[in-house]
C-alpha cells in the first residue's frame, strides 16, 4: 500500500477501508509517512469528511497507536471529560482535582491549543518544573497514589494523537468533524476511560459554530462510545464568548485557581459545577444530578479541591509556589485596561476574535513546535448581557510589545457590540445528547 494512494482515494471522495486507515495511521506514527504527506490527507479528511465507520476505525486505529490503559484495579467505573475546544475554557483545570477530591480517582490525556483554542497542558506548562509527557507506568502509578493525572499525548500513550494535533494545529485542519472526533475518542479510550462527559462546545467561539453541527459531533462522539462498549454523555455548552474572563495560558491558569478557591466567575463555576456533577453521577458516587451538585460544592467550599491540585502539580513536579501565591506566575510587560467608548448593554462578545487575538499576541502557535508566551493574554470584564457605563473597565491586554497590544486594543473593541436595550445573558447549555 502506498500513502499518496490513500490521499489520493480520499481526495476524490471516495471512503476508506479498515486497513487504509490503519496503514496510514500506523506510518504516520512510525515516522514512515512524512507531516506532508499527513497534512494533504488531513486536508482531503476535512474537504470530503468521513463516514461514522470510517471515524470509528480511525478513532480506534489512533487509540491503538500507543498503550491502552486498563485502570480497572485503580477505579471501579473510570470517568474522563474532554471538552471540543473554546476560549477560555480552563475547565479540566477545576473539575479533574474537583471530582477526584470527591472520591473519584481522575486521570485524563489533555491537549495543547488549538488554533485559537486554548489547550489544557500549556496551560499547566505555565507553573515551571510542570511535566506533561508521563509514561504509561507514571501515569498508572500517580493515578494510585494520589487519585489525579493531568497529561498529554506522548510516545507512549496516543502518540498519533499528539502528532496528528500539532499537524492540525498549524495546518488549517482543526474544523472536521472526523478528526475532531477521532482525536477526542481516541484519547479517551488509550486513556482507559469507561464512561465520559463530553463538553461540546457550541457557537462563535467553538470548532462547530451552529447548534446543529454541534449536536452532529456530539451524537458522533456518543455512537463512537457506545460501539466500543463505553457510556457516554455529551453536553452542549455555549462558546459565543469566552467563558469566565480570562483567555491566556497564566490568566486562565489563575482564574482556575480562584475557582479553586471558590471565588471567581459565576459562569465559569457553574460550567465547572454541571461537569463535575455528572461525572460523579456516571462514576455512580452519586444517586442522582442534586445529591452529585451537594457532594460537588462541599468539595469546592471545604478546600478539598484545592488540596488535591496542588497535590497534582507536585506530583508532575511542577514549583507549586507559584499556585500557592499566583502572582509570580508569568507576567507580560505591558499591562493596559481599556475603558468601555460608550454606555450600553452587551449585545455580544465575538469569542473567536478573543481567540485569535490572543493567538497574536503570542499564547497559540503559528508554525508546528513554536514556543507560547504563556503570560499574554486578555482579561474580558462583562459578560453578554451586561450594561455598562462609558469609562468602566472593558477589557485588559496583557501583551508582549507595545505593536501587539495596540492591534489587540482595535480588535478588542471591535469584538464587541452593543445594544441601547436591555439584552438577556446568554444560556450556558443548550441540552444534553446521551445513548438512552
Ligand atoms: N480537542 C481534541 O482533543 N481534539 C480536537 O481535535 C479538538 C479538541
Amino acid at each position: 500500500m502506498r500513502a499518496v494512494d490513500v490521499i489520493i482515494k480520499k481526495r476524490d471522495g471516495l471512503e476508506l477501508n479498515r486497513e487504509e486507515i490503519a496503514f496510514f495511521i500506523h506510518g504516520y506514527t512510525q515516522g514512515d509517512i512524512p507531516d506532508y504527506q499527513a497534512a494533504a490527507w488531513a486536508m482531503a479528511v476535512l474537504l470530503n469528511g468521513m463516514n461514522a465507520r470510517e471515524t470509528t476505525d480511525l478513532t480506534l486505529s489512533m487509540a491503538a497507536s500507543g498503550d491502552v490503559l486498563d485502570l480497572s484495579d485503580i477505579v471501579s467505573i473510570v470517568v474522563d471529560k474532554h471538552s471540543t475546544g473554546g476560549v477560555g475554557d480552563k475547565t479540566t483545570l477545576v473539575v479533574a482535582p474537583l471530582v477526584a477530591a470527591c472520591g473519584l480517582p481522575v486521570g485524563k490525556m489533555s491537549g495543547r491549543s488549538l488554533g485559537f483554542s486554548g489547550g489544557t497542558i500549556d496551560k499547566l506548562e505555565t507553573i515551571p518544573g510542570f511535566r506533561a509527557d508521563l509514561k504509561t507506568d507514571e501515569f498508572i502509578n500517580q493515578l494510585r497514589e494520589i487519585g489525579i493525572v493531568l497529561t498529554g499525548q506522548s510516545a507512549d500513550l496516543a502518540p498519533a494523537d499528539g502528532k496528528l494535533y500539532a499537524l492540525r494545529d498549524v495546518t488549517g485542519t482543526v474544523q472536521s468533524l472526523p478528526l475532531i472526533a477521532s482525536s477526542i475518542m481516541s484519547k479517551k479510550i488509550a486513556g482507559g476511560a469507561q464512561a465520559m462527559v463530553l463538553d461540546v462546545k457550541i457557537g462563535l467561539g467553538a470548532f462547530m459554530p451552529t447548534l446543529k453541527d454541534g449536536r452532529q459531533l456530539a451524537e458522533l462522539m456518543v455512537n463512537i462510545a457506545q460501539l466500543t462498549g463505553r457510556k457516554a454523555i455529551a453536553i452542549l455548552s455555549d462558546m459565543n464568548q469566552p467563558l469566565g474572563h480570562a483567555v491566556g495560558n497564566s490568566l486562565e491558569l489563575h482564574e482556575a485557581i480562584q475557582i479553586l478557591h471558590d471565588i471567581g466567575p459565576t459562569d465559569f463555576r457553574e460550567h465547572c459545577i454541571v461537569l463535575a456533577t455528572h461525572m460523579l453521577t456516571l462514576g455512580k458516587l452519586a444517586e442522582n444530578l442534586d445529591k452529585a451538585r451537594v457532594i460537588v460544592e462541599n468539595a469546592l467550599r471545604d478546600g478539598s479541591a484545592w488540596k488535591k491540585f496542588r497535590q497534582l502539580i507536585i506530583a508532575q513536579g511542577g514549583n507549586v509556589s507559584y499556585v500557592d501565591d499566583p502572582s509570580n506566575l508569568p507576567k507580560s510587560p505591558i499591562i493596559k485596561t481599556v475603558p468601555s467608548p460608550v454606555t450600553g448593554h452587551i449585545l455580544g462578545i465575538h469569542a473567536r476574535e478573543v481567540g485569535e487575538v490572543s493567538v497574536m499576541l503570542g499564547a497559540g502557535r503559528l508554525k508546528k513546535g513554536d514556543p507560547i508566551d504563556h503570560a499574554v493574554g486578555i482579561i474580558i470584564h462583562h459578560k453578554v448581557g451586561d450594561f455598562v457605563e462609558k469609562g468602566q473597565p472593558l477589557f485588559t491586554i496583557h501583551a508582549h510589545n507595545h505593536q501587539s497590544c495596540e492591534a489587540a486594543h482595535e480588535r478588542l473593541l471591535a469584538a464587541h457590540a452593543w445594544t441601547n436595550e436591555p439584552f438577556q445573558p446568554l444560556p450556558l447549555f443548550y441540552g444534553i445528547i446521551s445513548q438512552d
